[in-house]
């Protein structure tokens, strides 16, 4: 356990691992330990609980749990679709994507542009929204896939993924939707969506790290990215992390359960945490809209200082929030998502992110809104952006404004 509290508002980041979950995978470590592949029956009872967590994250999906692959990350199943729609399709060598995904498509992208992929990003409005009309006329004879995510991980804001897979469909080009941000938060269901392959992580939603999954629609075309043996139908190689794999489906199970939860105690929450801070902390602006957003996350401008002040000052109070995505916190550069959506570099170096989850109570919100302005403020007196005569906004004026 840590030393002293820790107040978590960084669930997009990671969640803390379930004690449900904890239950369910220690056994896997400490008495069913077998290789779910060896012919002898302890190996077979630890395929058989592989098999049983399968069949709970199938229910989570409202998939065939024939469907699922299990990875050792989201990053893998990102990583493993777009080179799998490359190397079944050979004639194609073109990809659409958005310009504010996470880096595990974004970077994934750029590497296949440096290998003569052409990879289009499809740029946003300052909602964070993508023009659906652009998606369809860049959709060419030799796209190979179309991937863009549900929920974004730094906004929140959500894409109409079921249009989407619409227009790809009538198209005859494969979708892949990264919704690793969703599980928990949204109803899932891929026959409803109508997507080919979407990706998941298990940190995301209360399990431990280094267990992901890639949904494959059944008869999707598919070539494994990790080749070795036939585990997961031939489909993943690699000897199964079962203790990983039992937690993912204990965790999938409590994510139904929660699904309530988090649409109205924690949205609640969210939204008394966004409206305090913007009623009450002059100069500070939502980024993105209100709605349709995820329940649990608010991203917030504090003009006039540096997001890295604001989390080392609250770190000192035992508050953990970020910057944008974890993977680009410590990075000067603004973030790419931010900047997708036009928000000039000097707000976007004072946005931070706020990301709740079913373990946040009021009392934890009560303490960081307790806390947060008197922090901005004394940044904002030791901030050479922030002289005299600078006028002070209150937000909707502020939010009218340009972003
Ligand atoms: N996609 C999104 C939207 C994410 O938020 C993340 C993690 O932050 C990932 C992919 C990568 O997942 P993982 O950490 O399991 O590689």
């Amino acid at each position: 356990m840590p030393e002293r509290k820790v107040y978590y508002f960084d669930n997009n980041a990671t969640t803390r691992v379930a004690p449900e979950v904890v239950d369910a995978m220690l056994p896997l470590l400490r008495d069913n330990w077998g290789n779910p592949s060896s012919a002898y029956r302890f190996g077979n009872q630890a395929a058989q609980l592989v098999e049983k967590a399968r069949a709970s994250v199938a229910a989570l999906l409202h998939a065939d749990p024939k469907e699922l692959v299990f990875t050792s990350c989201g990053t893998e199943s990102n990583n493993a679709v777009l080179q799998s729609a490359l190397a079944t399709q050979p004639g194609k060598r073109h990809i659409i994507t958005t310009a504010v995904e996470h880096s595990a498509i974004m970077k994934h992208g750029e590497f296949l542009r440096s290998q003569g992929v052409e990879v289009t990003f499809l740029p946003v409005d300052a909602d964070g929204t993508l023009d659906l009309n652009l998606l369809d006329q860049s959709i060419r004879s030799d796209t190979a896939l179309v991937s863009v995510m549900w929920a974004n991980n730094e906004t929140g804001v959500l894409f109409p993924v079921e249009e989407i897979a619409a227009i790809c469909q009538s198209r005859n080009v494969p979708f892949h939707t990264d919704a690793t941000q969703v599980p928990g938060k949204l109803e899932m269901d891929v026959k409803a969506l109508g997507v080919d392959f979407l990706s998941l992580s298990a940190h995301k939603l209360h399990a431990p790290k280094g267990i992901g999954l890639l949904y494959i629609k059944r008869r999707a075309k598919f070539q494994p990215y990790i080749v070795g043996g036939h585990q997961e139908r031939g489909k993943r190689g690699g000897t199964e992390n079962t203790a990983g794999i039992v937690a993912f489906g204990r965790a999938a199970e409590l994510a139904r359960e929660h699904l309530e939860e988090e649409n109205t105690r924690v949205r609640a929450l969210r939204d008394r945490l966004e409206n305090t801070i913007l009623q009450t902390i002059p100069n500070t602006v939502r980024i993105g809209p209100k709605e349709p957003r995820l329940p649990n996350t608010s991203n917030i401008a504090f003009d006039f200082v540096e997001a890295e002040g604001i989390l080392m000052a609250l770190d000192q109070l035992g508050i953990c929030v970020s910057s944008g995505s974890a993977c680009t916190t410590g990075s000067l550069n603004p973030s790419h998502v931010l900047t997708a959506m036009g928000v000039k570099p000097a707000r976007a170096k004072g946005c931070v992110r706020f990301s709740l989850g079913i373990y946040n109570t009021a009392e934890e919100v009560d303490y960081l809104l307790d806390h947060l302005p008197r922090v901005i403020s004394k940044l904002r007196e030791a901030s050479p952006h922030h002289g005299k005569g600078r006028e002070t906004k209150t937000s909707p004026e502020l939010a009218a404004r340009t972003l």
